[in-house]
């Protein structure tokens, strides 16, 4: 499998040639239950970033696995211009009560989300005589997706030096990221820097922007970078005062994923645009929406076709996505998730407490079923070296440079709590030894 792979498939964000040696091998999964990965020699791995971040309720969930075998028995797709479905009628209602904002559109992943939403932004401000605000602001180390048009917003070094010439560059502002914090400054005092330094921005450029782009709470791809609230909440007033559309990227921090529903419901905010994905299916099929107000959609009710708005997908709200996406919504409904996750959380701190005191661990954070820490390391492989080492363990960890974090399923119970707690200290106590023998 693994020979066969290397020859035909080409993997993402990836490196082929790391894998053409067996110090990074290449995992083959035959199958997966609950927060278990297994491969086909009876190892199993503890899924501990949730599969890329999209996993909610464990692997080949009952509730959800039953829903799309019906599903698949009714309805497997029919194009959605001129064409509708129960499936995506009824989550586009769900939607629009969980979040206030009435109208969902759908694409297929959230790079795809991203487009649509800087689309939607710069139509509107078309529709509404303004055609000149069409640029889009970002923050340092934002990640919204990368196809061209997203990469344009996400301010992640290696990916801006490869495609610069094939990107409209949107500006970049400071992030409020706490730690950034001078001696005596709070995370607050960042998040209000960081915000006047926006200020500043758009007094100059609002003529020109259409739209800011956030990840509320947690910058997932930075490192899991967290801010204050209180960022959010000056961000919303002044795009309330340039008159600029303010999109909520939940795309990682969606579905409870910092402690509430949404993340940025937690600095109490309405934004223009919401754009989801990840979890949106459980992590079972891909799926995005970006959910926006009745004033952006009125702005595009016309009699002219070509004041719609025009963007689709083949498989724009495919009726068994959609149905996954209202099996995973039923699980919040049934269960207090938010609630239970905030008794597991303290489980897993608990259970992570030695990782959190070692002596190499700076900044050690967590946000609602998110825990981040940097670890003091001058080896530049450090986060290829730690993840190679947590597998030995049985655990999936991907450090982001020096950045181990943990974003696990809400299903972990204290058993899996120790596993991955045991082997991400295990991994770090490993990769250090490492380090000592080669820097001793
Ligand atoms: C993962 C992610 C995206 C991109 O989603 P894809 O499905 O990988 O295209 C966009 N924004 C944020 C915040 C993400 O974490």
């Amino acid at each position: 499998m693994r020979q066969r792979s290397l020859r035909h498939v080409w993997h993402p964000c990836t490196q082929m040639k790391q894998h053409a040696s067996q110090a990074v091998p290449l995992v083959p999964v035959s199958h997966a239950e609950g927060v278990w990965l297994y491969d086909f020699e009876g190892n199993r791995y503890l899924d501990g970033i949730s599969s890329w971040w999209v996993n909610l309720f464990g692997h080949n969930h009952p509730h959800i696995r039953a829903a799309l075998v019906d599903q698949l028995g009714r309805l497997d797709h029919v194009m959605l211009a001129g064409f509708t479905h129960q499936p995506v009628v009824e989550l586009s209602e769900q939607l629009a009560a969980l979040t206030g904002l009435g109208h969902a559109f759908y694409g297929s992943d959230g790079a795809s989300a991203t487009e649509i939403a800087l689309k939607m932004s710069a139509h509107y401000w078309r529709n509404t005589g303004r055609p000149g605000k069409c640029r889009f602001v970002g923050l340092a180390g934002g990640y919204h997706g990368e196809t061209v048009g997203a990469l344009a917003v996400t301010d992640i070094a290696i990916f801006r030096e490869a495609y610069a010439p094939l990107v409209r560059l949107a500006a970049t502002v400071p992030s409020p990221d706490a730690r950034a914090a001078l001696l005596g400054e709070s995370a607050a005092d960042v998040a209000q820097r960081a915000a006047d330094a926006l200020q500043a921005w758009l007094a100059e450029h609002h003529q020109e922007t259409a739209a800011l782009i956030v990840e509320p709470l947690v910058q997932c791809a930075a490192g899991m970078a967290m801010h204050d609230a209180g960022y959010l909440r000056r961000v919303r007033a002044l795009c309330d005062h340039y008159e600029v559309h303010l999109v909520v990227d939940e795309i990682a921090t969606g579905f409870g994923r910092t402690g509430t529903m949404f993340a940025h419901q937690q600095a109490g905010i309405r934004p223009d645009f919401i754009c989801l994905s990840k979890g949106l299916t459980g992590g079972t099929l891909p799926l995005s929406a970006v959910l926006t107000t009745d004033t952006v959609y009125e702005a595009f009710y016309d009699d002219e076709v070509a004041r719609g708005f025009l963007h689709s997908h083949s498989y724009t709200g495919n009726p068994l996505a959609c149905r996954a996406a209202l099996a995973t919504l039923a699980l919040f409904s049934q269960n207090d998730v938010l609630a239970n996750n905030a008794v597991l959380a303290q489980t897993l701190d608990a259970a992570f407490a030695p990782l959190t005191g070692h002596a190499r661990i700076r900044h050690a954070r967590r946000l609602g079923m998110i825990w981040a820490w940097d670890v003091d390391t001058v080896l530049p492989d450090f986060a290829q070296r730690y993840h190679q080492h947590a597998m030995a363990h049985g655990v999936l960890l991907r450090p982001i440079g020096n950045t181990i974090y943990a974003m696990p399923p809400y299903v972990m119970d204290e058993e899996s709590a120790e596993h991955l707690a045991q082997g991400a200290l295990a991994a770090l106590q490993a990769t250090l030894a490492e380090e000592a023998s080669c820097h001793g």
